[in-house]
């Protein structure tokens, strides 16, 4: 099965697709974690990519398209795809359309995660990204303790654009360029929205009752 995750910032897409991985042996293609990789390389495009994200910005579809071209190319991937934070405008959405057809794959379906402005900003400014193994925590709602993560805390790390500003920023360019996206997949009957406000567990309760229902 390929898979969608979608929703505003900070509604908990990378945390439920971690789980969706483990469970549905799914790769998960990140974008933000493509760039972020490009950027910690410190190669001329990082240091470009690093300036955008910082201010909230998006990088170009062509960058994000030829990094997804890369994904279709490798056959390990091949209906193992979940997407999280891609993609994020019409454009990218017609260019994966094309993509997945000239692959002759399919969408199984998109999830989306409803979470209003005010909890998406307290969840971003509680966010810690592990650097050794990519899990992510949150210092209010999801800490992490010896049970759930095994590296230490030493590796947590913050976003460098989860500062205030730039998260309510991000969440705008969100309800302009991203949030049409929906109505496309809604016409082609692949929408499924969740209620992302409920804790990390229940939500992920009703996502897999849902994926169980569609692999057939
Ligand atoms: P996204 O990938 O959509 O930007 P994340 O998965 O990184 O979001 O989640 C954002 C932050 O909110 C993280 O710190 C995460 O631990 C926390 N979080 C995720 N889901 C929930 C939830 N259901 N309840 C409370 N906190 C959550």
């Amino acid at each position: 099965m390929n898979l969608i995750i979608f929703g505003p910032p900070g509604a908990g897409k990378g945390t439920q697709a971690d789980k969706i991985v483990t469970e549905f042996n799914l790769n998960k293609i990140s974008t933000g974690d493509l760039l972020r990789d490009e950027i910690s390389k410190n190669t001329t495009l990082g240091k470009e990519i690093k300036k955008i994200i910082d201010k909230g910005s998006f990088v170009t579809d062509e960058t994000i398209n030829n990094l997804i071209k890369k994904i279709f190319s490798n056959n390990e991937n091949h209906n193992r795809l979940i997407f999280d934070g891609y993609p994020r405008n019409l454009n990218q959405t017609k260019n994966l359309d094309h993509l997945l057809k000239k692959n002759k794959q399919s969408l199984t379906c998109v999830l989306s995660l409803n979470v209003p402005e005010d909890v998406v900003v307290k969840r971003i400014l509680g966010r810690q990204v592990c650097t050794k193994c990519s899990l992510i925590f949150n210092k209010f709602f999801n800490p992490s303790n010896k049970k759930n993560h095994n590296c230490g805390e030493q590796f947590l790390t913050t976003r460098s654009d989860d500062k205030e500003e730039v998260i309510i920023k991000r969440y705008k360019t969100y309800i302009i360029e991203t949030l049409p996206i929906l109505n496309f997949y809604k016409n082609l009957d692949l929408l499924y929205e969740i209620d992302g406000i409920k804790d990390i567990d229940s939500i992920y309760k009703e996502i897999r009752q849902i994926l169980h229902s569609l692999d057939g």
